[in-house]
């Protein structure tokens, strides 16, 4: 049995050991970083900087714990070096592994011929490989609008900004999700002044009111300009300035504009036409709950599939895939459940939550439960320091089962794993209350809001 992967990013990779750990025979073919692109040239790298950003605030932080005096000063040839070290460390171990587990990889660009056959493009020539199972994991780049002509310098893609050349005095970030609204944390917890387009009243216009609030609190209160109800219609670069122009007439002018606008599956050119794999609209590739594409035994995984955007369910629809490959994927339990996927964001506050959400409980008519409780009434959040935020805990109000949650606050991507676990387990808000926890801790909240 041999299983091609394209695409080596957390979905491939993880098929690709998982698969071979059954005792399947792996190819992967990997066009760029073995880790992937959106992954080690995006996600990992916009963490490293917002990790620098945090070293900065902790600065002020710390000011309130009896340290004074403490500064930092910028150095960007070393969060360069820093963020490219980080990148081929990663790298590096992500090839370990595969090695380890003997997948053959092969450095080259992948596409089908066929439904059982993958041509593989390398700097040794073209391959035909026979392919008793193919797995699509392509990935995604960054979707670029046809009103802004980005030139790496000032009009900048995500992957521009690592960071860019120069630190922008005055960064116009567009567009207001969870991308938009981490690069306005980024740069802004750098120093630069930055402006953010809205193309809604809300930030972050999917998630639930009060925890957008907390953030847009918080942007005001460091001089983020916010344009809200407003889409950019032109970026426009006109010498060392970049003019931004919205739907509703306004302007606004700054160094460098950076687009968070979503992104773009990489499905052409993967000769999806040559094996009969149909594509939607939007050039994503439609799965089944196994993964499967229309065709049965060509699966998609990762960005290229449309489902959630994020490595954590992309590297989990691999682990999957490759379980399904080898005929271990038949108890109903083990279907990926993409409404219990945890995400976060990482900005200052974080923010995290998974599950059922407050908002769509109510559209649907659904009873729930739910319990809050801020961090100010938490000893660790007040001993840090860092009191903001709270915890939210979204329950079944007759059985006491656990259906979601939100955290905002100080290290919320790691707290929610705990609301993340529950939800997945179906646990009662019972046995958060019943566990016996840390103190002083973090942790304590969830308890509490449990209660
Ligand atoms: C700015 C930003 C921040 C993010 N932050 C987070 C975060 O905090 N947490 C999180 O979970 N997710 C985050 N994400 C999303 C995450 O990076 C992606 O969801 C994830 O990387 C998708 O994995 P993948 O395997 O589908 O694709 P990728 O990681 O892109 O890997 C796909 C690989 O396929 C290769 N490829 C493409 N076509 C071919 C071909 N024809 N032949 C050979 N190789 C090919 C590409 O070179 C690439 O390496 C972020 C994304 C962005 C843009």
């Amino acid at each position: 049995m041999r299983l091609v992967i394209i695409g080596g990013g957390p979905a491939g990779n993880q098929a690709a050991t998982d698969a071979a750990r059954l005792g399947v025979d792996v190819t992967l073919i990997e066009r760029d970083i073995v880790g992937g692109a959106a992954n080690l040239r995006d996600c990992v790298p916009s963490k490293a900087m917002i990790a620098t950003g945090g070293a900065m605030a902790d600065l002020q932080r710390i000011a309130g714990m009896g340290i004074t005096g403490a500064t930092g000063t910028l150095d960007l040839d070393a969060l360069r070096a820093r963020i490219a070290g980080i990148t081929s460390h990663l790298e590096a171990a992500n090839r370990r592994i595969l090695e380890s587990q003997q997948v053959e990889l092969l450095t080259g660009e992948g596409r089908l011929s066929g439904p059982h056959t993958v041509v593989a493009t390398t700097t040794e020539g073209e391959r035909t490989i026979h392919a008793d199972a193919v797995l699509l994991s392509t990935g995604s780049r960054p979707r670029l609008p046809a009103w802004a002509n980005p030139d790496g310098e000032r009009i900048l893609t995500t992957r521009d900004a690592y960071p860019p050349a120069e630190l922008p005095e005055h960064l116009v970030v567009i567009g207001s999700g969870v991308t938009g609204v981490e690069f306005v944390h980024m740069f802004s917890s750098l120093g630069c002044q930055v402006s953010l387009v809205v193309s809604r009243e809300q930030v972050l216009p999917r998630k639930d009111p009060e925890v957008a609030a907390v953030l847009e609190e918080d942007f005001l209160r460091r001089g983020v300009r916010l344009l809200k109800g407003a889409r950019a219609v032109a970026a426009e670069r006109n010498g060392d300035t970049v003019t931004v122009t919205c739907d509703d007439g306004r302007a606004v002018t700054g160094s460098h504009a950076l687009l968070a606008i979503g992104s773009i599956p990489n499905s052409e050119g993967l000769g999806l036409d040559r094996a009969g794999v149909e594509v939607d609209a939007g050039g994503y590739v439609p799965i089944n709950h196994h993964g499967q594409t229309n065709v049965p035994h060509i699966y998609a995984a990762g960005d290229l599939s449309g489902k959630l955007p994020l490595s954590s369910v992309a590297a989990m629809q691999g682990r999957k895939i490759a379980e399904h490959v080898v005929g271990g994927h038949s108890v109903a339990h083990r279907h990926l459940n993409y409404d219990k996927a945890a995400s976060a964001i990482f900005t200052e506050p974080e923010i995290a939550d998974v599950g059922l959400a407050e908002a769509d409980a109510f559209a649907e008519g659904r009873k729930i439960r739910v319990t809050k409780v801020p961090f100010a009434a938490n000893a660790r959040a007040v001993i840090d320091n860092d009191p903001r935020g709270f915890v939210k805990i979204i329950s079944d109000p007759a059985t006491g089962v656990i259906l979601g949650g939100s955290i905002v606050g100080r290290h919320a991507a790691e707290l929610i794993s705990v609301i993340a676990v529950a939800v997945t387990a179906g646990l009662r808000v019972s046995d958060i209350v019943e566990s016996m926890l840390v103190h002083p801790a973090l942790a304590e909240a969830l308890a509490d809001a449990a209660e």
